[in-house]
């Protein structure tokens, strides 16, 4: 076979290729990771299977973010973890994870107890909500990321099954991506009971396009944003699973979207409610990017809890995928599983081309 050195394409090259023609460039990206002290174990596996499918040809650095200090042990157990990685460990300023002025604390504990009470999913944590909103709002502005321009969300716990002998960076850079996913599924509804209504109204005030037009296959607007609409033009509830994210850092730290932002957290509703950063993340896609900005990753194999998704044998995607058989775990891209986007993703993909 012929010399290959490019790396910014999705191919499979065999194991020994890359050592002996390492990748000749590379683009200024990190792995990061929002994590506790308590995740250390699960955070051993997944940096393991991580450098072996991927990093340990490409070697991009890991970004570690706390919003308490890491411990000693922590930090060790991840060095011992990739000897040969470099690594960094962060902590988060106080004031990108504490509650902004105008939230009224009584007020979100009381709501916490209604959304607890209601047995909605994290309803009743308060951590989980400054997560979600530090991952909506404030990572890429940590200055460990200074120097990045594009980010690899990694969490404790998840799995890659195939090898990536590319550069998925360097695609993105290449191919004008600003987002990278991989699972796409429903929102739960409970959880945003205003988000939907909130980001109409920050784009009419900002007269932003929403490419309206371009539903039911009419499509004159190369938006984004009808990929999330229902039948009656309502909030369809789908959106990119964040735990996976490969993505520009200065899509987030762009004007339009720090203004967004501010908006959303004006209404105190990452607390009242319990808005995850996904549905925001996605929602912004749809308001800012176009359909052919946003990149699926379907050559990756990847699982987190419960959800996985393998290539397909009939897409032809992926490199020496080693998905696992089992009964338990259940692949998202199944239409039998109800909260799969994922048809809906391909049919969109099509209208908008
Ligand atoms: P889920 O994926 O929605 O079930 O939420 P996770 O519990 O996995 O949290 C999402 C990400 O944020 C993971 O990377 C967690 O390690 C991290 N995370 C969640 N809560 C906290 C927290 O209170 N502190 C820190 N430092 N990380 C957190
Ligand atoms: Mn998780």
């Amino acid at each position: 076979t012929a010399y290959y050195d490019k790396y910014d394409e999705p191919v499979c090259l065999p194991e020994q290729h890359i050592s002996r023609h390492p990748p000749p460039e590379k683009a200024k990206a990190a792995l990061v990771v929002l994590i506790r002290n308590s995740e250390q174990e699960q955070m051993v596996g997944t940096i393991k299977n991580l450098e072996q499918k991927f990093n340990k040809n490409f070697n991009y650095p890991y970004v570690f973010l706390n919003n308490d200090p890491f411990t000693e042990e922590f930090k060790a157990a991840m060095k011992a973890a990739a000897p040969h990685a470099s690594m960094e460990f962060g902590e988060i300023p106080t004031q990108h994870w504490s509650y902004p002025s105008w939230v009224n604390q009584t007020k979100a504990a009381e709501c916490r107890q209604n959304m607890d009470a209601a047995g909605i999913y994290y309803g009743g944590s308060e951590s989980y909500r400054h997560m979600c909103r530090y991952n909506s709002g404030f990572f890429f502005k940590h200055h460990l990321l200074d120097d990045y321009d594009w980010y690899w969300r990694v969490e404790p716990g998840v799995r890659f099954f195939c090898d990536i002998t590319y550069d998925p960076f360097l695609y993105m850079q290449k191919h004008k991506k600003q987002y990278g996913f991989v699972i796409t599924l429903l929102e739960l509804k409970d959880t945003i009971p205003t988000l939907w209504d909130t980001v109409l109204d920050y784009a009419k005030s900002r007269k932003i396009d929403l490419g309206m037009s371009a539903i039911a296959g009419k499509s004159n607007s190369k938006s984004l944003f009808p990929y999330f609409l229902d039948e009656s033009n309502q909030y369809n509830l789908c959106h990119f699973w964040s735990n996976f994210e490969i993505g520009s850092l200065n899509l987030w730290r762009s004007s339009q979207y720090q203004d967004f932002f501010s908006y959303l957290d004006q209404t105190g509703n990452f607390f009242y409610e319990r808005w995850g950063d996904a549905p925001v993340h996605s929602l912004a896609a749809g308001l800012f990017l176009t359909t052919d900005q946003i990149h699926y990753f379907e050559d990756f194999g990847y699982q987190h809890d419960k959800y996985r998704h393998c290539p397909s044998k009939e897409s032809g995607k992926g490199c020496r995928c080693e998905c696992p058989s089992g009964t338990t775990d259940q692949s998202i891209d199944h239409d039998k599983y109800w909260d799969t986007c994922l048809p809906k993703w391909k049919e969109w993909e099509k209208i908008s081309n």
